[in-house]
């Protein structure tokens, strides 16, 4: 027998004890409240730039994330995360929201997400969370919609706190500095919780750490450590990753000491990858290949969620509603992702193993050149199992990989494989259409997308 359980713990948390069963697997989830428990807790924690394949708890060869790898013991793990885009004012706008990129609309940086939209903070805000940010960069700046439910939004940049040292940004004067360090985030970040945060309320942290965005120039120690036994072309950034991960080392050593890792939700995750140079792009908000678009996506509640990894395939967009999901809030109407806590049960991580994955690029630098192709317009991708259809009308390009055999999507089987082709072609088609409806437009439930599942797939 199988009890299909949904969390229903937070608000004030209910003194109580929830079986839950999984097959023969038995979960005690105890829920208490009460004056010996604090309040639910929040920390979300976004990396820029962050290649899943070149952090070690993700298999790197490298020690890059030895913080990250004590933590993931605890956590559950997804193998198989994709960020909604390249770019990341698009993608951190998905993260916010738990909707795609082209229906949220922020499709480039210092584009403004809207008003109307619901935001993680916003809703945790009207639960009663104090909530708090401390960015990285400019490119989240409020200016950009992405403060919208947060009490604190730490954006004040010094001219010494980061690593750049422009004075221009997508046509916006810098005045004072563009960002800031980890060491800096980490150490507001404990000062909020040390200081600021309320015990009695529930809190969101919100973390943003930009370190591994070009130029790498990570503290020496950092660059030492990851260049060992190699040119140093890959260090850099390799270093810059593992000084992220020392730093939030620190701050979940203080979530440890001031009592309040058994009752916090800690969200590990990224907006997009990098390309070091695969597929001719060093950087990123260029291509929607693997290496630009697979993040990490860890989530740690001790006693709450069952440790494991998850090889199911999981989106941006559903980062809002799991974690909603697991405080017992109800997510907004217009979200388009999915509760992954159902995927923490084994036998529904096997009957979402064929969902789409969607993807999606605007480029918005017109005029530039990538070996022979001119940069423009939009991507548009789907991943279903191990196949990748990429189409970009305006680059005149059309692939097709098969991700299993071909991992590095170095060989385009669109000719080769018109069955293939004519399978996944109508779901990404649908998910255009959907995306780019006119807002008001009823929104793709979970009977709509197993339409589209079905539209260009058969299990
Ligand atoms: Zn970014």
């Amino acid at each position: 027998m199988k009890l299909g359980l949904h969390f229903r713990p937070s608000r004030c948390l209910r003194s109580s004890a929830l079986l839950a069963l999984a097959g023969t697997s038995l979960l005690l989830l105890h829920l208490g409240c009460g004056s010996r428990h604090p309040p639910p807790g929040v920390l979300l924690i976004s990396i820029d730039t962050i290649r899943a394949d070149h952090m070690s708890v993700y298999g790197y060869a490298r020690p890059s994330t030895p913080n990250l790898e004590a933590f993931a013991a605890d956590a559950v793990v997804f193998d198989n995360a994709y960020a909604a885009s390249s770019t990341t004012g698009p993608s951190h706008a998905t993260l916010f929201t738990g909707i795609y990129a082209p229906r949220h609309g922020v499709n480039a940086n210092a584009v403004v997400l809207a008003e109307r939209h619901h935001t993680l903070a916003e809703v945790l805000r009207d639960e009663g969370y104090q909530t708090a940010a401390v960015l990285g960069s400019f490119v989240l700046d409020a200016r950009f919609g992405f403060a919208q439910g947060y009490d604190v939004y730490q954006q004040d940049f010094g001219r010494d706190e980061g690593k750049f040292d422009i004075q221009e940004w997508e046509g916006i004067a810098i005045r004072d500095g563009f960002d800031r360090r980890a060491t800096v985030v980490s150490r507001r970040a404990v000062e909020w919780l040390t200081r600021t945060r309320k015990p009695h309320r529930p809190f969101l942290l919100t973390l943003h750490y930009f370190d591994p965005h070009e130029p790498y120039r990570p503290p020496i120690e950092y660059a030492r450590r990851l260049a060992a036994g190699r040119n140093n072309l890959g260090a850099g950034y390799d270093g810059e990753i593992a000084y992220v991960d020392d730093e939030i080392g620190r701050v979940l050593a203080a979530l440890d000491k001031l009592g309040l890792a058994k009752t916090t939700l800690v969200v590990i995750t990224g907006d997009h990858g990098q390309g070091l140079t695969q597929h001719n792009d060093p950087y990123h908000a260029v291509n929607i290949y693997e290496e630009s678009v697979r993040v990490p996506l860890m989530m740690r509640w001790p006693g709450r969620l069952r440790p494991g990894r998850r090889s199911l395939p999981v989106e941006q967009v559903d980062v809002l509603p799991t974690i909603l999901g697991a405080l017992g809030i109800g997510a907004p109407e217009e979200i388009d992702g999915l509760d992954l806590g159902v995927g923490w049960r084994s036998n529904e991580d096997r009957d979402l193993a064929s969902r789409p994955i969607f993807l999606y690029r605007q480029f918005y630098s017109p005029g530039r050149k990538l070996r022979k192709v001119v940069l423009g317009g939009e991507q548009f991708a789907v991943r279903v199992e191990d196949w990748k259809l990429i189409i970009a009308e305006d680059e005149r390009r059309r692939e097709l990989y098969d991700l299993g055999r071909d991992p590095g999507e170095l060989e385009n089987l669109y000719d080769a494989r018109p069955a293939v082709v004519t399978r996944l072609t109508p779901v990404l088609d649908a998910w255009r259409r959907y995306v780019t409806a006119p807002p008001g437009q009823r929104i793709l439930g979970e009977e709509e997308r197993a339409k589209l599942r079905a539209l260009g797939y058969v299990e």
